[in-house]
């Protein structure tokens, strides 16, 4: 779906910038280096994922973001089939729960789901491996982009070291809306407008690992995969040791909190944030349950954890080469995103998707 009018397509030797080492940013990057062009692709965070990364604890590690992920459209269903047979994809979760005040029921569906393997972040790992084999392609990480110049060679990007990067014939924004905005802002209204009308939902994603394993609960089959629930504060509890390729380490949940809950708790200090998603998923057994000795705890704020509003578009992009894609202007999924960066891709090069 085009969003935008007339950019003036782009081909090899252009030299485009990709802000953002997320899914959508690397489909985007891939595509483009795929054609030719010279493609440098800029993170502030230490590795790609985004709202796809893992985080590794000396006990276990655990998938902080997005848990698994579904896949409808055919180009999305051929990448994935792609990650399957790299071995980074694998299907999960089977054994899914509800939990209400009438106790666990089965929730399976006949959606098929993903997650990465072994972790979320290996997808993203496995796309950038994959990038970094095309000729013309350069990464920088722990390189935040702080401001955007037009020269007359081209965008000029700033990075929060004060080095400068380009000339670039066009520059991606695949980063959440309201930090794309103070990059855009000064350089095309309608972009920024777009921004502003795109406002995110923050999301607490905790975790917990324990010494042995969860006591069983009557009726649920030993291995559950997941529960979702009805608690105010706690929304969703996965199992990372169920995750394939991580049965070997010990009991580790990630704790996603209900977003209604994370609006009125954003400013927690994470801790508290922890505890209590924590003491949400221990209400979650029998009265009197002791759960067993806890070695780590702890939460991670998401500020910009998805989109409030369905998106309509899958990409925005101006003729003076700012283009905007993420998951932001579609939906809230890892497919949305890939999708945004994919057809944004195609666009620049003038194909029609
Ligand atoms: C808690 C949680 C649970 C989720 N659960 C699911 C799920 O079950 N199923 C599902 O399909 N999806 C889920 N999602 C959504 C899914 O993770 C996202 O849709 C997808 O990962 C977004 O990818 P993206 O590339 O659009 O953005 P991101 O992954 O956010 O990538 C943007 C990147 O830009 C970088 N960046 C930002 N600003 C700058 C800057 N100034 N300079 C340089 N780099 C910058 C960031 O570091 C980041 O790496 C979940 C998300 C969260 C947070």
């Amino acid at each position: 779906m085009a969003a935008s009018p007339s950019l003036h397509t782009l081909s090899a030797p252009c030299a485009v910038a990709v802000i953002g080492a997320g899914v959508s940013g690397l489909a985007c990057a891939h595509e483009l280096a795929q054609e030719g062009l010279s493609v440098s692709l800029f993170d502030k965070a230490r590795g790609p994922g985004g709202r796809m990364s893992s985080k590794r604890r000396p006990q276990a590690t655990l998938d902080l973001g997005a848990q698994a992920f579904t896949v409808r459209d055919p180009r999305f269903a051929q990448a994935v089939n792609e990650w399957q047979l790299a071995g980074c994809a694998v299907l999960w979760p089977t054994h899914r729960y509800q939990a209400s005040s009438s106790g666990w029921q089965t929730h399976n569906d006949d959606q098929r789901r993903y997650t990465g393997a072994p972790r979320m972040s290996a997808i993203t790992r496995h796309m950038t491996e994959a990038l970094s084999a095309l000729p013309g392609v350069n990464m920088a990480f722990e390189t935040p982009i702080v401001a955007l110049t037009k020269g007359e060679a081209g965008w000029l990007l700033t990075d929060q070291h004060g080095a400068t990067h380009g000339p670039f014939a066009a520059v991606v924004v695949s980063a959440p809306p309201p930090q794309a905005y103070s990059l855009i802002a000064d350089w095309d209204d309608a972009l920024a407008a777009a921004c502003q009308a795109a406002p995110q939902r923050g999301c607490w994603a905790g975790w917990a690992i324990f010494a042995q394993p969860l006591p069983p609960i009557e009726g649920v089959v030993p291995n559950w995969h997941t529960v979702e629930t009805g608690h105010e504060a706690l929304r969703l509890a996965t199992r990372n040791s169920s995750k394939p390729g991580r049965e070997e380490q010990p009991e580790s949940l990630s704790l996603l909190a209900q977003l209604d809950w994370s609006d009125d708790h954003i400013e927690l200090a994470s801790d508290d944030a922890a505890q209590q998603l924590l003491d949400a998923f221990t209400s979650l057994f029998p009265e009197g349950t002791t759960l067993p000795e806890l070695i780590d705890l702890g939460a991670h704020r998401w500020r910009y954890a998805q989109p409030a509003n369905a998106g309509r578009q899958s990409y925005l992009y101006s003729e003076q080469g700012l283009a905007l894609c993420g998951d932001s202007f579609r939906g809230s999924r890892v497919e949305d995103a890939w999708l945004s960066g994919y057809e944004l891709a195609q666009a620049l090069l003038g194909r029609s998707v």
